[in-house]
């Protein structure tokens, strides 16, 4: 690693239409976005329905899954057979679906050996009604079941308001969803399995969007735990430094709030950073909010400038 700053991968997002999305990532954040019902950015995603490509250097248009299998020491040599990790940008305007994900274990039997999902929020800006849903008020699994087949939806969510700032760790078998007026970066575990609940009773045209109340029913978690076990407030933090926000199984997540210039070392197999504000540099080298990239194993020393908030991520892998 003579020169890391030219080692830098930055990402090509892939970008995905949804019933609930709207126009923010192309309005707030400089991306030309497919039309005004954008609902996600794969920011950082090597999974087949949405694969990133390298934007520049020496492996400019290179698939983010083909770089990951021809060239596992960028990625510190994991061992694993797969892009670990999948970040997004999601602009809510409408509610998603109320869903759950599978655990490893299940998916590996049920869903051809897929990941399960392990996934997180960080609330990048919300509204006065901008509410999530996170876990149910059954206290025993015949109460859940009850309670779904006869749709007693509103006495079955736990919905809470959230705010900017505020971060939100969604364990698989946690029944949850976003709502309205949220902008949300989430990293989550490489995965696309996805059990509906309940949409709303919303039309695609004009058909309801599949459910999947058998596996949902039988991969729920009961009861929920408190909600203060999901959700922490991340508002007050020191600036100028690495904020944990989560370590986990699959990843670690960090956040950094920056006026001055400091550096920080890349210990991890490789690290992802993801701009969310402001602008400044990295090495020398300029990224401003919108910019997501993969620093390789080995990169250094990271000196970080400007005037920005930067949120980092690493898998939990070795
Ligand atoms: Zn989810």
């Amino acid at each position: 690693m003579s020169c890391p700053e030219q080692s830098i991968l930055f990402i090509n997002p892939v970008f995905k239409q949804m019933l609930w999305g709207g126009e923010r990532l192309g309005k707030d954040w400089p991306y030309e976005i497919p039309g005004n019902d954008t609902g996600e950015c794969w920011a950082v995603s090597a999974h087949p329905n949405g694969d990133c490509t390298i934007k520049g250097g020496r492996f400019d248009g290179c698939k983010l899954s083909a770089l990951w299998e021809k060239e596992p020491g960028l990625f510190g040599n994991t061992g694993l057979d797969r892009f670990p990790l999948l970040v997004k940008l999601i602009n809510a305007e409408g509610y998603s679906s109320i869903q759950v994900h599978p655990n490893d274990t299940y998916a590996k039997a049920h869903e051809n050996g897929s990941y399960g999902k392990m996934e997180c929020w960080y609330i990048l800006d919300g509204r006065e009604d901008s509410n999530l849903v996170v876990g149910h008020n059954a206290e025993t699994r015949e109460e859940l079941r009850s309670m779904v087949q006869n749709r007693e939806w509103k006495e079955l969510i736990r919905e809470v308001h959230v705010e900017k700032d505020d971060f939100i760790q969604i364990e698989p078998g946690t029944i949850h969803t976003f709502g309205g007026g949220l902008m949300i970066l989430e990293i989550q575990q490489n995965s696309d399995i996805t059990y509906r609940v309940y949409d709303f009773d919303r039309l695609t045209d004009g058909k309801p969007r599949e459910l999947h109340l058998d596996k949902a029913l039988e991969v729920i978690s009961v009861p929920s735990k408190p909600l203060e076990h999901y959700i922490k407030k991340t508002g007050n933090m020191p600036e100028n430094t690495m904020n944990l926000l989560i370590e986990c199984d699959y990843y670690r997540v960090w956040k950094m709030d920056i006026n001055k210039p400091f550096t920080i070392e890349q210990d991890q197999p490789f690290m992802l950073m993801s701009v969310t504000r402001g602008e400044g540099t990295i090495n020398g080298t300029v990224i401003k909010k919108g910019d997501h990239f993969i620093l390789p194993y080995g990169y250094g020393d990271i000196n970080l400038e400007g005037d920005m908030q930067v949120i980092a991520s690493a898998c939990n892998c070795i």
